[in-house]
């Protein structure tokens, strides 16, 4: 199985780390593509599967436009994205080798992304990036009634120390394209109510 992790921009880039935009310009105030992980049953992580097999930006030619939008970097300083989607490869995309290889791991990453439509499952509830408090448990259930799954909330805090909506994950089966009710769910570290900061 795998774990597809979803970035809400506006947390990456309010914290104490901050961002940077990148070269190709400021991303859509949308979910942004972190990476799809393989992992266990009991939630562990392989990594670094396979040295052999580094990214190949040819390899994703015709994905690129559709990458640069829906799995910008956020990491200082500014970057073209290379260097993001190699790291997701490399440490973890190898990982699935033996069921996808570049380009249906890239092709498979962003299929989910368009599925799940994750801004549009919580404005639909009435959770918007207005800079506002929402419950954990009303988010969750928004994401669930529309993508059918429920989803895992990672926070993070901004400078001034509100906890806030950073990453969704959704469990997807081997070949990356079907979602699944997750086996186990990491332990949480939001606060009951969370900020889902603008951008
Ligand atoms: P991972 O969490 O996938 O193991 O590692 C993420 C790595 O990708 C970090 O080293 C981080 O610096 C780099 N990176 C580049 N752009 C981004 C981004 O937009 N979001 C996140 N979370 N990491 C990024």
């Amino acid at each position: 199985m795998a774990t597809a992790v979803m970035q809400w921009p506006g947390s990456y880039c309010d914290t104490k780390q901050s961002c940077c935009y990148p070269t190709t310009g400021k991303p859509a105030a949308d979910f942004g593509i972190h990476g799809l992980w393989p992992n266990y049953q009991d939630g562990k992580y392989p990594q670094n599967c396979d040295s052999k097999n580094p990214f190949n930006p040819d390899k994703i030619a015709d994905l690129r436009s559709s990458m640069q939008k829906n799995w910008p970097t956020l990491a200082c300083p500014s970057g073209n994205g290379v260097g993001f989607w190699t790291h997701e490869w490399e440490k973890h995309g190898t990982c699935s080798e033996s069921v996808l290889d570049q380009h249906g791991y890239f092709q498979a990453a962003l299929g989910l992304q368009k599925q799940v439509n994750l801004l549009q499952a919580l404005t639909s509830a009435g959770i918007n990036p207005d800079g506002r408090s929402y419950s954990l448990s009303n988010i969750k259930s928004a994401i669930q009634e529309t993508v059918g799954f429920t989803p895992w909330i990672e926070c993070n805090t901004d400078t001034s120390g509100n906890s806030q909506l950073y990453q969704i994950y959704l469990c997807v089966d081997t070949t990356g394209k079907n979602l699944i009710e997750c086996p186990v769910f990491p332990r949480g570290k939001c606060g009951s109510e969370i900020e889902f900061p603008s951008f």
